[in-house]
Order: C-alpha cells, then sequence, then structure tokens
C-alpha cells in the first residue's frame, strides 16, 4: 500500500544542513542509503525507541528489531501504524516501497516483504536517520 505523507515539520535546506551531521542529511534530505555493516545500530539491540533523526518522532522499538544479517537496522513493525509514510520508489532500477518518517518526511529507508515474524515485513532503516532512546 502506498501512502502519501503529510509533512507537519518543514524546514528549510539551510535550516536541516544545519541540524543534521552530513550522514544524516545525506541519509534523511537526500535519501542517500549508508554503506552495509557501517551504521551504529545495525548491531546494537539494547532496549528503548528509535526516534527520528531528524525530528524526534518515536518510529521503531527495539522489541520489533532483528537481526536480518542484510547490513542495516531492520524492524517487524513502526511503533505506530502512522509512524511512517510509505511511497513507492523507481529509482536505481528497482521497485521498492520507500519509508519516510511522516512527520518531517525524512528519508528512513525501504520495507520489503521478506520478514521473519508475524507480518513478513522487513523494515530496513539506515542507522543515520535514527537515533536510540534507552527504555
Ligand atoms: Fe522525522
Amino acid at each position: 500500500m502506498t501512502t502519501k505523507p503529510t509533512p507537519r515539520i518543514e524546514k528549510s535546506d539551510a535550516e536541516w544542513r544545519s541540524e543534521l551531521s552530513p550522514m544524516q542529511y545525506r541519509v534523511l534530505r537526500e535519501k542517500a542509503t549508508e554503506r552495509p555493516f557501517s551504521g551504529e545500530y545495525d548491531h546494537s539491540f539494547e532496549p528503548g525507541t528509535y526516534v527520528c533523526a531528524g525530528c524526534g518522532q518515536p518510529l521503531f522499538t527495539s522489541d520489533a528489531k532483528f537481526d536480518s544479517g542484510c547490513g542495516w537496522p531492520a524492524f517487524s513493525t513502526p511503533a505506530a501504524p502512522d509512524s511512517v509514510a510509505e511511497e513507492r520508489d523507481a529509482s536505481h532500477g528497482m521497485i521498492r516501497t520507500e519509508v519516510l518518517c511522516s512527520r518531517c518526511s525524512g528519508h528512513l529507508g525501504h520495507v520489503f516483504d521478506d520478514g521473519p515474524g508475524p507480518t513478513h515485513l522487513r523494515y530496513c532503516i539506515n542507522s543515520a536517520a535514527l537515533k536510540h532512546q534507552p527504555k
């Protein structure tokens, strides 16, 4: 299913650049993908909540995190159904479903239907788009 994000936080490019680290900016605002196995949360399973690195909205919880082996943090479900928005992404010669923060429209990653859990979903998310808040 494709849903249109409704931006509730809108900032100028200059504002985002000044607030985010270069890597956060590249991922969230330019839809870059961090190198696999390079992100700080790929193999971190500390209890807590992962919030958007751009706007602080809770996006995923540690309860839904699993080791997908693909090199990026993977989650079986968002923290809440409206935490994230989805859009069809036909870039790079693939049809994928892009996942965005529903509040600031920051790019998070993609969702695939090959997950191991009951949802069969694998939210493949860049560490740079997330901030972990310990429980
Ligand atoms: Fe956000």
